[in-house]
């Protein structure tokens, strides 16, 4: 099979002033894009055509950087685009989710800056998780375009949130003012769409 760009369910200015169109533009045109087309060169003629996403990560190690590199920046991009919204109604955690937070974290804030932390603190490109395993949630982080599914990324579970620390993905508006756009993410998370993911896993 060949994977697909998504469509995104807003458009690029939509995240504004939290996100910039163009940075959304290149991110999704320019960096998204190219994972996707070089994964997708890069599994023609191999035996991976057959596989869905999550069972090539979970494989990646034992093939080639340019397979790694790009199954995972095809993934982690897709979830990121997923845990997105302009759309405020989302963007706090319901009661239910809540509650979930508060059991495994403390509070929602505790939660937001344990997660910023690293955010802020992890040195050069790479990605901050929210993983559930067995019904908890943990905080971690890889480099790279790594992620959780990969084998042995002292990472566990299955990530149900990402946020993309890359200088791609926010240096045009933000240069090196991570911290500014840590707070900017916050703004935006769709934490439906977070309980959605959450749901999905734990029934597996
Ligand atoms: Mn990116």
């Amino acid at each position: 099979m060949s994977f697909k760009l998504p469509k995104l369910s807003y458009l690029y200015k939509d995240l504004e002033p939290y996100i910039d169109r163009k940075t959304m533009d290149i991110h999704y045109n320019k960096h998204h894009a190219t994972y996707t087309n070089n994964l997708n060169k890069a599994i023609s003629n191999t035996n991976l055509i057959n596989l869905s996403i999550e069972e090539i990560l979970k494989i990646a190690h034992t093939e080639s950087p340019m397979i790694r590199n790009n199954s995972g920046g095809f993934y982690n991009h897709n979830l990121f685009w997923e845990i997105l919204t302009p759309n405020t109604k989302y963007t706090h955690p319901s009661g239910e989710f809540h509650e979930i937070i508060k059991k495994n974290f403390n509070s929602f804030d505790s939660f937001k800056e344990n997660f910023s932390k690293i955010a802020a603190n992890h040195f050069g490109s790479g990605w901050i998780w929210l993983c559930v395993k067995e019904e908890k949630l943990t905080i971690c982080s890889t480099e790279n375009q790594n992620n959780p599914l990969m084998y042995g990324m002292g990472c566990e579970g299955i990530p149900i949130l990402g946020l993309d620390v890359w200088e791609h993905a926010y240096y045009l508006q933000y240069q090196n003012r991570r911290l500014d756009y840590i707070s900017s993410f916050w703004k935006i998370v769709n934490w439906i769409k977070v309980e959605e993911n959450y749901k999905i896993y734990i029934k597996k």
